[in-house]
């Protein structure tokens, strides 16, 4: 080809939206281009089908080994007896329907140079961009005596199945009198204010249910999110129920006795449970290491433009895995971030210029039925990082009447079938 009739291929190509990047002219004179994401949660799922959406030609598969995905937003509800199990599960029958291969299977490898993915069933996937938005990891052993083995004891019920009904389980079994201790982490941890809203949760179905028993919180910190609101919650719903001890009053729990139900503290304090409930500390989904994108704190650093990874052209990265502070790591920010980088990716495919991003996040949190608080931010991109946008966010007020708790409690019921149709469609 001469340099003349190049150009003039590569105009005719920028001109029908397809490419101008290399790699991705090649692809284009060759097919489709690839895109595997990888999970089918709040971030992979979400950029699936909005990348179909943004560039129908694309071809995108989907690759999570459930058949169905149960959320952990309101899995906390369902430990307080308000929601059924069923409810929080969705199917991917909406993302086939948008057009999306959705492949049942774990990938187990990722070649960042040769651009594949290997399948537990064997299969290898070629990609020209990866989405990896695996969640999770617990940090086995990093609290000592708490491995896989404990939990089975002692769940932690922080990835939302067979942990989340063993809790429910040993919930209902406790006796009238008993006490339930929690486990807190420092951050960074998936979902800033799960814990405190279970805590909210496990008390509302003890007051029914098992009125004299009590809800101890270990934590190893001093500040956690919508704290103001949350004491004042778990007072006014429950008294002396719920009793949180932070990192200064001796809360940071330093090993764990899954046998014997029972935590030490820093300070040398032995606390007893009847259930025990260890949230420990956490990383990125294993793949991610795999794919040679983590870095030394055990988390994914990210583009904030796009969500690419910093480690590994053409590999994306999303929600819990990433480090993206001061976004938190919750369902909403992982859906608003797939959004954004099926934009970029969809954009950047077609030889359009990435378009400015901007991300927001609200987190509602359930204290008691028609008692709902939140915390809601904005952020952009700043000098190659996250900052949040001055004076954009907002906190529930601690001065309010009981109908602004009852209307934000019925704007998260709202929020959630609202995402949950955003993420897998309403053919779930
Ligand atoms: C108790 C609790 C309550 C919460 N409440 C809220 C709330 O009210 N609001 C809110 O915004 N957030 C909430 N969160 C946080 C929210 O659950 C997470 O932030 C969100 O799930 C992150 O999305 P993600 O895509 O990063 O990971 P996930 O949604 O966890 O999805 C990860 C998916 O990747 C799959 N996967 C992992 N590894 C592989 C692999 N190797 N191959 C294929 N697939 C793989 C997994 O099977 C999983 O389906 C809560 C969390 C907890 C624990």
């Amino acid at each position: 080809m001469t340099r003349h009739s190049r150009r003039a291929a590569l105009k005719t190509l920028a001109a029908s939206g397809l490419t101008l990047a290399m790699p991705d002219l090649v692809r284009a004179q060759s097919g489709a281009a690839r895109v595997v994401v990888v999970g089918g949660g709040f971030g992979g799922a979400t950029a699936a089908r909005y990348l179909k959406r943004h560039a129908p030609g694309v071809q995108v598969t989907l690759v999570e080994p459930s058949p169905r995905f149960y959320t952990c937003p309101f899995s906390n509800l369902y430990l307080g007896g308000l929601r059924d199990w069923d409810s929080l599960g969705h199917g991917f029958d909406g993302l086939r329907a948008a057009g999306i291969e959705v492949v049942h299977a774990e990938a187990q490898d990722v070649d960042g140079q040769a651009r594949t993915v290997t399948l537990s069933s064997g299969q290898k996937l070629a990609w020209d961009r990866l989405i990896l938005s695996p969640g999770v990891d617990m940090r086995w052993n990093a609290l000592a005596g708490y491995d896989e083995a404990a939990a089975q004891r002692a769940p932690h019920a922080w990835k939302a199945g067979p942990q989340t009904q063993l809790l429910r389980r040993q919930l209902q079994a406790m006796p009238d009198g008993g006490t339930f201790v929690m486990v807190i982490p420092e951050n960074p941890f998936r979902c800033p204010p799960g814990p405190y809203e279970r805590a909210a949760m496990v008390a509302h179905y003890l007051r029914q249910h098992k009125p004299r028993s009590k809800v101890l919180l270990l934590d190893a910190k001093d500040n956690f999110s919508k704290k103001p609101l949350f004491l004042q919650g778990w007072k006014a719903l429950y008294g002396d129920m719920v009793e949180w001890v932070g990192l200064a009053d001796d809360g940071r729990v330093t090993s764990v006795d899954a046998r014997a139900l029972s935590v030490q503290t820093a300070f040398g304090q032995t606390h007893q449970a009847d259930v025990l409930n260890v949230i420990p500390p956490q990383q990125a989904g294993w793949i991610a290491r795999r794919a040679g994108v983590v870095d030394a704190s055990g988390w994914v650093p990210v583009k904030p433009e796009s969500f690419e990874t910093t480690q590994v052209a053409g590999i994306y990265a999303l929600g819990d895995a990433t480090l993206a502070a001061p976004m938190p790591k919750s369902a909403f920010a992982a859906n608003v971030q797939g959004k954004m980088a099926a934009a970029a990716i969809a954009a950047e495919l077609s030889g359009r210029p990435v378009p400015p991003a901007v991300y927001a996040n609200t987190c509602y949190s359930l204290l008691a039925p028609g008692y709902g608080i939140s915390v809601a931010g904005v952020y952009r991109p700043q000098h190659g990082k996250l900052i949040e946008v001055p004076d954009s966010g907002g906190i529930s007020p601690l001065q309010a009447t009981p109908g602004l708790r009852a209307a934000e409690a019925a704007y998260g019921d709202a929020w959630y079938a609202a995402i949950s149709a955003d993420v897998w469609g309403r053919a779930s």
